[in-house]
């Protein structure tokens, strides 16, 4: 093979098998074949190679798109259920006209992932209207009362509460098994789940929502719907580029077999005039049959020219074409690639403070915690909590409580050292991570960023409030695990509260 080609299929073989890097993750069967799809490709550089590589994908995108109907079949079920289960609460009105119009939009996009996020983020709001929206019977009465009384019952609280909330719960949790997510966040799945499932309480079920919402964005994203397309281009380009590749190889066996034709003629002709130079006998005989040999063979020459410059022309051309599908490929690959990384840097940053978020944090400390056991360097975490939260909430509403949100960590920030990292945790609590600093620093810093938020006038309707937090810290002993230091930064915290809030408490 001549050395241009064996470059682009050097390089074509490495771009199939480094994007096919790109698609694992999703589903353990695809996981195998890409593997074996990668370590048939390192170890041969044929085109029988790509065509087995070809039909053990094919089929691969084929059940990976029934795969995805039948979760998008699934998805719809689970959305039409709660909406039904909603609609059937006692004293609760949902309004026709906004049902249909789900109903319908439902109906009408259910098969687009891409789609699922806004159809659950519409199904969430009729579903919170619907519950929060005082009907005529019970203007007065509680959410929480609302819901938990059945139709034409006007006891507050029936024995059949957890009943409801259980319903409720039950299709968010299978709306969750429903997805795929990445590792990282199997914890915060668990611990939703744990939430929806040990919760009576119907005012948290908005911000439980909110946690099902945000994982749904992050498992469906359009992540899924650019790897099956992904993976039928690929599919695609494999089959013409196999296709080029094979039309190359008869392309250069049609060359050899010209060069072949060449010389076998050239030695026919190279015989016979030797037989004819040793029975001539007359010199002009002798001199016409040369002249005569002499232009047979300069035509065969001429013809055999021809016949490789059109063959090398043909080569030339599809080692360009196939030059250009690489590109291609490369280019999608590094599109997907990009594509996914955003959508990572999104599902790792809290929307609301601009800080990493809880799965940041859990990507971040075992690294950390590691290190630091290596390195032989202390490290402190400490879990920060707004005091009286909910009163802030409920005296300003809930956009000041945003708004309180948002400027705490700033402050907290300026308090802090560059090398210190804070994260939103959750609600209205945050973790701040001190590397190489032990526990005696990491409670100055705390007291510098208790003063700085006890400090801080937060403008409500122009009267200035001010707002503390609660902190506790634990400094890691280099054996424990994650969650036993963080019991006990937590269990800090929790004396704190106790101990009157607004105050820092650290191990002794
Ligand atoms: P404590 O001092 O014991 O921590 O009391 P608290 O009121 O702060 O604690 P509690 O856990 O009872 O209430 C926390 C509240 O924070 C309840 C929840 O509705 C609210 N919350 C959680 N996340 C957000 C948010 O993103 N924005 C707003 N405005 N409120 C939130
Ligand atoms: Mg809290
Ligand atoms: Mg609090």
């Amino acid at each position: 093979m001549d050395p241009t080609q064996d470059k682009v299929i050097e390089s074509l073989l490495k771009a199939v098998s480094r994007t096919s890097m790109l698609a694992e993750g999703t589903d353990p069967e695809l996981d195998a074949t890409l593997q074996n799809i990668r370590t048939n490709l390192s170890k041969s550089q044929s085109p029988e190679v790509l065509q087995q590589t070809l039909q053990t994908l094919e089929p691969l995108v084929l059940s990976f798109d029934e795969q995805r109907l039948a979760r998008a079949q699934a998805f719809r079920g689970q959305l039409l259920d709660l909406i039904d289960s909603v609609d059937e609460l006692p004293n609760t009105q949902m309004l026709p006209q906004a049902k249909k119009q789900l109903e319908a939009d439902i109906r009408k996009h259910w098969q687009s992932v891409s789609s699922w996020p806004e159809l659950l983020a519409k199904t969430v709001k009729l579903v919170t209207n619907t519950l929060t929206q005082p009907t005529t019977e019970t203007k007065n009465g509680s959410l929480l009362g609302r819901f938990f009384r059945r139709k034409g019952d006007q006891s507050p609280i029936s024995k059949n509460d957890s009943e409801i909330m259980s319903h409720v719960s039950h299709t968010l949790a299978a709306l969750l098994a429903n997805i795929t997510l990445p590792d990282i966040y199997r914890d915060q799945l668990v611990d939703i789940k744990n939430a929806l499932t040990g919760n009576k309480d119907i005012n948290h079920l908005p911000a439980l929502l909110d946690e099902v919402i945000n994982l749904i964005m992050v498992a469906v994203g359009k992540t899924q719907e650019d790897l099956t397309l992904y993976l039928s281009q690929l599919n695609e380009q494999l089959a013409s580029i196999n296709a080029s590749i094979i039309a190359n190889y008869k392309a250069q066996r049609s060359m050899s077999s010209t060069r072949k034709d060449l010389g076998e003629t050239f030695q026919q002709h190279v015989d016979s005039t030797q037989t004819d130079v040793r029975n001539a006998t007359d010199l002009n005989d002798l001199k016409s049959l040369i002249d005569e040999r002499m232009h047979t063979i300069t035509e065969a020459m001429t013809q055999f020219q021809d016949k490789m410059q059109n063959q090398e022309k043909h080569a030339a051309q599809s080692i360009s074409l196939l030059k250009n599908k690489v590109n291609r490929m490369e280019q999608d690959a590094t599109q997907l690639r990009s594509n996914m990384q955003q959508k990572i840097a999104q599902a790792l940053s809290d929307a609301l403070t601009g800080l990493p978020n809880r799965a940041a944090y859990q990507e971040a400390i075992f690294p950390l915690l590691t290190s630091a056991t290596q390195i032989k360097q202390p490290l402190c975490i400490a879990v920060c909590d707004v005091d009286h939260f909910k009163r802030i909430n409920d005296t300003w509403g809930h956009l000041a409580g945003d708004k309180v949100l948002r400027i705490i960590p700033r402050q907290m920030q300026n308090a802090l050292s560059k090398e210190s990292l804070i994260f939103r945790y959750g609600g209205e609590e945050f973790i701040i991570v001190f590397p190489m600093t032990a526990i005696d620093k990491a409670r100055e810093y705390c007291e510098k960023v208790r003063e700085a938020v006890e400090s801080t006038p937060f403008n409500m309707n122009g009267d200035p409030v001010s707002v503390s937090i609660s902190i506790g810290i634990a400094q890691f002993n280099g054996k424990e695990s994650h969650d036993e230091l963080f019991s006990r930064a937590d269990k800090n915290l929790y004396k704190a509260k106790e101990q009157g809030r607004n105050r820092v408490i650290h191990d002794n």
